[in-house]
């Protein structure tokens, strides 16, 4: 099945609701940064949720997600984009421990109960708005609701769960944000609040097969559900060799000798999509003499 992300609004549009499938989206990011089994699922619930706030976006704007906790997991880093194209590592991928008492992969064992998440929205022409709040957990999912409760004060549930195959490749990967609306009435809010709270965990939603559409019908049973917008969701980096020229040139003509005297070229690994970028010592030497002549 394809990764994809639904748009819907409910109760007359006093609730807006994004859902996700992102399976693929973590599988390729795993196979990427060569994550193990619990920093998979911290950074699979971290890609996801990046997604649906991505999502959220408009036209060329992007979205930087970043969850630093005291974990051996180091930081966990995602990019998202109003395209649904995302991409995102963890400082520490070989992080793996026994499931926790729940039987859950332990995400906050790897995340750290304490740091902080901060969000970076790039809203074109030098516009940014960024927000910070303190982990609360280390589940991620938790971490985020208050994100938005505190930093962005649009009251939200947020849900993200990554299942892990025995050979530990992604079996299966999804989530959810619900927001409340201004104009939205306490019977309304009581009422949306009863339903999160009996609401089956979405890694047992993912499990049972239900797609994003049917992840909100399970949650809104009767209610009317108008589905707004259906996209597509990839692992996609920007990196490119011209980017990396440009930030080797960027170092000065003094360092790019040293790669050429020293290392007879160079190696660029992005952190993103772990691509590796070579450049040999005739490239470098292009590049002093592009440096000299700006
Ligand atoms: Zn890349």
């Amino acid at each position: 099945m394809e990764d994809y992300l639904v748009k819907a609004t409910i109760y007359e549009g006093k609730v807006r609701a994004y859902a996700i499938t992102s399976t693929n989206m973590v599988e390729e990011a795993r196979k990427r940064q060569d994550t193990w089994a619990t920093a998979t699922a911290a950074m699979g619930r971290t890609l996801t949720i990046t997604a649906l706030m991505g999502a959220m976006m408009k036209g060329d704007d992007t979205i930087t997600t970043k969850i630093e906790g005291t974990g051996p997991i180091g930081a966990i880093v995602a990019d998202g984009n109003a395209k649904g194209e995302v991409r995102g590592y963890v400082s520490q991928p070989h992080v793996d421990f026994e499931t926790n008492a729940a039987g859950k992969l332990d995400v906050a064992r790897a995340v750290g109960t304490e740091g902080s998440l901060s969000v970076v929205k790039d809203l074109g022409l030098r516009d940014y708005f960024t927000g910070n709040s303190p982990i609360v957990s280390g589940e991620i999912s938790e971490d985020f609701t208050y994100y938005f409760a505190v930093s962005e004060q649009v009251p939200s549930a947020v849900g993200a769960g990554v299942l892990i195959n025995p050979n530990h490749s992604v079996l299966a990967a999804g989530g959810f944000i619900i927001q409340i609306m201004p104009g939205a009435d306490d019977e309304l809010i009581t009422n949306l609040e009863k339903r999160i709270q009996s609401f089956p965990s979405i890694s047992a939603l993912i499990e049972e097969g239900n797609n994003p559409e049917q992840i909100l019908q399970r949650l809104f049973e009767e209610e009317q559900i108008k589905f707004h917008e259906k996209m597509p969701i990839t692992f996609r980096c920007k990196c490119s060799k011209e980017r990396f020229e440009k930030a080797i040139i960027g170092l000065g003509t003094d360092e790019i000798q040293q790669m050429i005297d020293e290392d007879h070229g160079a190696e660029a690994v992005c952190h993103f999509c772990n691509e590796t970028y070579h450049f040999e010592e005739e490239q470098l030497k292009a590049l002093i003499e592009k440096n000299e002549n700006v």
